[in-house]
């Protein structure tokens, strides 16, 4: 039977998932649901055997049921390949009584990558199978990382054009470098002179604009988004965590149907709620442990039932978790308000209008599965430098939000037994200067790329494909323009 999709602010919305993941955002504001979580009707002993590959399909066939076997495994494919630096994928390493589950293995060393690269073929897919003509093009405002993974993905793919906007003077040198460096004829890089709001008020205004989708359009072409919010990002997220377990029974730390607790770094809340998904089809999961930074909007939350995002927006280590508004969420708030679109849409509304809502008691009970948490910037750096002396292993400090949130879980709770998957979202050679820092302030001194080195050397692991290439690589985009300007640069690339 086909699983259909409806929107988080409207029950009568009915598209399939080839749908869905075309349009990305319902017209009415709403998140695309699937009216149901399908169980992962597979034993656990065979999911044991199966590579990475194999068990994404399990996991997306259920979810995606219009796609053919034929188009998903293409998809699939194309997606995990030896763009990412190990066959397994996501491995899994032990250390200090934890799992951690390595989700950086890809082309842009942070777990974007395990959706962005397979989003595209998705996108082609689903616009083939709905009669679309168009190429497909990609607008993106970013703040640096998701640029990046968006870029790496959509290079070169057959159908598809991506144009990314990012503020000039609003990254860092680095993740600069790693953008206009992107190779692909399909690929527009451009700064703006302004924040990293104008270049998204920018991208909305284009989408909006009814002229240019006119003008696009007689050209062959229609833009689309690669958000984090899209269906077609979170399904494959499930994936990793099915993975994951069957990984850790396949190797014996776990009894069959043995429960085990995950641990996620959060921003928007994607990789956590497709952990939850992932529970919801029947994964043995006890605890989903939510871990924050000092913009803890998601700890008070779960702490209060109210979500309050009238506060500072606090820059931290971890970048990519300073989030106040985590969009995924109203999937959450959605499910746990018996999926009711007029109760879910209220709530959305008071966020837009007051910046905050409450949640009932009732829903607030059906949260018992969630613990959150957060640490601040010096319990950060400190789970840095703990497990890396206890252990030789270093974390980024994104997944060492999560390692000292879940050290703050178990003294919370007693629970010590339990096994725990810490979900790893980026490779400490992202954020090589937060990280050595962290180790030892000595580090200070060093320049970028004699960190990398010396990161390299005490952690005893390669330098990652993606760091070595940016050290030498020419720059291939050194547009720069003004925020009135973007439509004018978008229509210059695309020859319209
Ligand atoms: C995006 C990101 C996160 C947050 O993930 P969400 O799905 O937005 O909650 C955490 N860590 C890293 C490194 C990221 O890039």
């Amino acid at each position: 039977m086909e699983l259909m999709y409806s929107s988080t602010r409207n029950d009568k919305v009915k598209l399939t998932a080839s749908q869905a993941i075309l349009k990305g955002l319902a017209d009415d504001g709403g998140l695309f649901v699937p009216e149901r979580i399908p169980a992962l009707d597979v034993p656990m002993d065979t999911l044991a055997d199966m590579s990475y590959q194999e068990t994404a399909y399990e996991v997306m066939s259920r979810f995606f049921t219009d796609f053919t076997e034929d188009e998903l495994k293409d998809c699939i494919k194309k997606a995990y390949d030896s763009k990412f630096d190990t066959p397994e994928i996501a491995p899994l390493v032990d250390a200090d009584g934890a799992y951690y589950l390595e989700l950086f293995h890809g082309p842009t060393i942070a777990f974007k990558d395990m959706a962005l690269s397979i989003l595209p073929h998705l996108l082609i897919t689903s616009a083939r199978k709905n009669q679309v003509k168009n190429d497909i093009v990609i607008l993106t405002a970013t703040s640096g990382d998701t640029g990046k993974a968006a870029l790496a993905g959509f290079a070169d793919v057959e159908g598809t054009k991506i144009v990314v906007f990012y503020p000039k003077n609003g990254v860092s040198p680095i993740q600069e470098k790693q953008m206009i460096t992107q190779k692909g004829a399909n690929t527009c890089v451009v700064g703006i002179h302004g924040n990293f709001d104008q270049a998204q008020t920018g991208v909305k205004k284009m989408f909006n604009d009814t002229a240019l989708e006119a003008e696009l359009d007689v050209a062959g072409y229609q833009f689309s988004s690669a958000n984090s919010i899209n269906i077609g990002r979170l399904i494959p997220q499930v994936a990793y965590y099915v993975y994951a377990y069957a990984k850790l029974y396949k190797n014996g730390a776990i009894a069959k149907d043995e429960k085990i607790n995950v641990v996620v770094p959060t921003g928007n809340f994607g990789n956590i709620l497709a952990a939850f998904y992932a529970k919801n089809m029947g994964l043995p999961i006890a605890k989903l442990i939510c871990a924050s930074n000092e913009n803890k909007v998601l700890y008070d939350f779960f702490s209060t039932g109210t979500y309050d995002r009238n506060r500072d927006f606090i820059l931290t280590s971890s970048p990519s978790m300073d989030i106040l508004i985590s969009s995924n969420l109203e999937r959450l708030i959605y499910r746990i308000a018996g999926n009711d679109a007029e109760k879910n849409t209220k709530m959305m509304e008071e966020l837009s209008t007051d910046g905050k809502y409450a949640i009932t008691d009732e829903m607030r009970a059906q949260l018992a599965d969630f613990y959150g948490n957060y640490t601040s910037e010096e319990e950060t750096a400190k789970t840095i430098k703990k497990l890396y002396e206890d252990t030789g292993y270093i974390i980024d400090t994104h997944t060492a939000v999560a390692a000292g949130v879940y050290d703050k879980y178990k003294k919370d709770t007693g629970d010590t037994e339990t096994k725990t998957v810490i979900a790893s979202t980026a490779s400490p050679f992202k954020f090589t200067r937060s990280v050595m820092d962290a180790i030892d302030p000595k580090y200070d001194a060093m320049g970028d790329f004699e960190l990398v080195d010396e990161l390299s050397r005490i952690g005893n692991v390669k330098v990652p494909q993606a760091i070595e290439e940016i050290r030498t690589a020419p720059v291939l985009h050194d547009t720069v323009c003004e925020v009135e300007e973007m439509p004018q640069v978008v229509k210059k690339f695309l020859g319209v």
